[in-house]
């Protein structure tokens, strides 16, 4: 018997309430009956991200939501700056530069924070910029970027802020609004709890304007379409309607439990996870570490590839490695979506019997006292 315990940054467990619902009957989408369905989770996405923007579903992964906050803001020859500190900000990068828009990129060293005073440069060095990419939760690193100040220096431009909170939605605090952050990004299989499949994009009237113009090829994408559409609590083509049954069931959960609560509880168990790592004496590697997940420097004479393995398939524990350059040389551990203090505490336990088994001087236990000293 082995039970598999997913704690790694997406996908994240989905409650059973939720599996249960997405395993009903599925109903016809253009019905009084699914609209009913949309007209709420509509009203409670906007809750959810704290936004009075609509807040439109797509059926994508979440790099269908970035594509779209490319392809429907800006045109060809166009110029944009993106954040790059990781993974993702390559993603933008490379999203722009596919659809012929100039790029100007700001390079942060992977596991550092952006500084707000270089992207309020860049926009100085580069008017005419119609749109600044960044990242809340750099998932590849653990980082989590100062996005209010961020929004301060962009929203004193004719800029708009396009922020990925893929990760970092429902895990780290995030005022969109209040911060100026004129587009969200985010996908269903992270702090959401949903199995992957749905992606998510908001607009601000800003950057609705700023759609009106955009020329950029665009079909699927079509946010023009789907901002139709969602005004009469429809979707252009026919949505993910099972997954959509369970984004009804996981939004209800997150607004009982009360979206601060929901915040904190992730900042809890991040918090925990630093320190017990810290007292197995392991280093953290990011410089502003975000509530998503934890990232952790393997240590010397450990080999990271195989650590993660053997949690993965001999003790049933999935923990994220390092990507591109930093494989082998850190792993993640989630704090996302549908966890409480016993999956951390589960990962931990692993992590120091796992080091211990290869080698590493470590007395199990040491990481998960500490743990529990914060998670009582
Ligand atoms: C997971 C993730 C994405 C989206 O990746 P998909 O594989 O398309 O779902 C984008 N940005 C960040 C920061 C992520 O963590």
């Amino acid at each position: 018997m082995s039970k598999n315990r997913l704690m790694a940054p997406g996908p994240t467990p989905v409650p059973e309430k939720a599996l249960l619902r997405m395993a009903d009957t599925i109903i016809h989408h253009r019905t009084p009956q699914f609209q009913a369905v949309m007209k709420g989770v509509n009203a409670k996405l906007k809750q959810v991200f704290r936004t009075e923007n609509p807040v439109l579903i797509m059926s994508a992964s979440g790099t269908g939501a970035m594509e779209t906050s490319i392809s429907n803001f800006l045109s060809s020859g166009d110029k944009a700056i993106v954040i790059n500190s990781g993974k993702f900000g390559e993603r933008f990068r490379d999203i722009c530069l596919a659809f012929g828009v100039e790029c100007v990129t700001y390079d942060v060293e992977w596991g550092r924070a952006a500084d707000p005073a270089q992207v309020e440069k860049l926009l100085k060095d580069n008017p005419g910029v119609k749109a600044v990419y960044a990242t809340l939760c750099e998932t590849s690193t653990g980082v989590a970027h100062d996005i209010q100040a961020i929004g301060k220096v962009v929203g004193a431009t004719p800029a708009i802020l396009v922020v990925d909170a893929v990760s970092g939605l429902t895990a780290d605090e995030f005022l969109p609004d209040e911060w100026g952050v004129d587009v969200v990004v985010c996908g269903s299989q992270k702090g959401l709890m949903l199995p992957p499949g749905l992606a998510f994009i908001s607009v601000s009237g800003k950057a609705k304007e700023l759609m009106e113009s955009s020329t950029l090829p665009k079909y699927y994408f079509s946010l023009k379409a789907a901002l139709k559409s969602h005004g009469k609590d429809d979707t252009p083509w026919t949505p993910a309607v099972s997954l959509v049954m369970g984004l009804d069931t996981v939004l209800d959960i997150i607004l009982a439990e009360g979206l601060d609560n929901v915040v904190s509880r992730h900042a809890l168990l991040a918090n925990a996870t630093r320190e017990a790592v810290k007292a197995m004496g392991l280093e953290l590697f990011a410089e502003r570490p975000s509530n998503v997940l934890t990232s952790v420097k393997v240590p010397e004479g450990v080999d990271g590839k195989a650590l993660v393995k053997t949690m993965r398939d001999v003790e049933g524990i999935t923990i994220a490695g390092g990507q591109s350059d930093l494989s082998g040389k850190i792993f993640r551990i989630a704090h996302l979506g549908y966890m409480d203090k016993y999956d951390t505490i589960s990962a931990l336990a692993g992590i120091e019997m796992v080091l211990k088994n290869m080698g590493y001087g470590i007395t199990p236990g040491k990481g998960v006292a500490k743990a529990q000293e914060f998670l009582k």
